[in-house]
């Protein structure tokens, strides 16, 4: 079933006693709303973020994941080890891991294959960069990642993906793509799932729209019909543009 998602993504940001201030905030300025709203702190504040939101409907996810056991892999983070504090969503793609840290289709599609063996919950991510979209290249983009980094799941596996289409050059900028443009993207996005699965799969799986969403567009965004949340990057920083953006969906 489609459900409708709002997600913080606080990246590198807060400090343990600034993680566990935010959280208390957004708690309690949390909005009555039948919409999944997740938050992924840093890594080192996972744990201790479980425990704070214990009795919260606030759920806490991950930024990334390694697609190994365990092992020689200095500075990284597995599945087990999320599962064992409680975390099983998991970020995957984010596209400044794909620009920043070298993760290309495949390690990533061995990620969402180890976190899924794991019955742990994917939020993947992709976009075009600002040169696809002034190209006209932007769906051929959109439509390779999809098919590189998903596209080899068996269909029960689509239960337990979710969507992030969060064109590059929209995040972080200030910049959003219109409504129209994200529904346009969204509603590709189904096809191309169509196409290469089923109309049902299409039209279950939740597609979050990522970049630049903030109070005065998210209205506007969420209204769309393909589009059935956001991934949220800076305005999840603050409790009270977060809590305005989880009201708007
Ligand atoms: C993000 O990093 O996923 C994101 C959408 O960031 P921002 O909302 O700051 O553009």
């Amino acid at each position: 079933m489609r459900s409708k998602i709002v997600a913080g993504n606080w990246k590198m940001n807060k400090n343990l006693v600034e993680t566990e201030a935010l959280l208390t905030e957004l708690s309690a300025k949390l909005p009555d709303t039948d919409a999944e709203v997740m938050v992924a702190p840093a890594f080192v504040n996972l744990a201790s973020s479980v425990r704070h939101l214990e009795s919260s409907t606030i759920e806490v996810i991950a930024q990334n994941m390694h697609f190994a056991e365990s092992g020689a892999y200095t500075g990284e983070i597995s599945g087990d080890m999320l599962l064992n504090i409680g975390v099983d969503t998991v970020i995957i793609g984010h596209s400044e891991r794909r620009a920043y840290f070298g993760e290309t289709d495949e390690i990533l599609a061995k990620k969402v294959n180890t976190a899924l063996a794991k019955n742990m919950r994917v939020l993947f991510c992709f976009g075009e960069e600002l040169e696809d979209r002034k190209s006209g290249n932007h769906f051929n983009i959109v439509e390779s990642q999809l098919k590189n980094g998903l596209f080899s799941l068996e269909q029960n596996a689509w239960r337990h993906i979710v969507l992030a289409y969060e064109p590059v050059w929209a995040i972080g900028t200030g910049e959003t793509a219109s409504p129209e443009q994200a529904q346009e993207m969204h509603a590709f996005i189904r096809k191309t799932i169509t196409d290469a699965y089923t109309t049902s799969i299409a039209n279950n799986v939740s597609i979050l729209y990522g970049g630049s969403v903030k109070p005065g567009n998210a209205n506007e965004i969420f209204s769309k019909p393909d589009v059935d949340g956001g991934l949220i990057g800076g305005a999840s920083l603050v409790a009270d543009d977060f809590a305005a953006i989880i009201k708007a969906i």
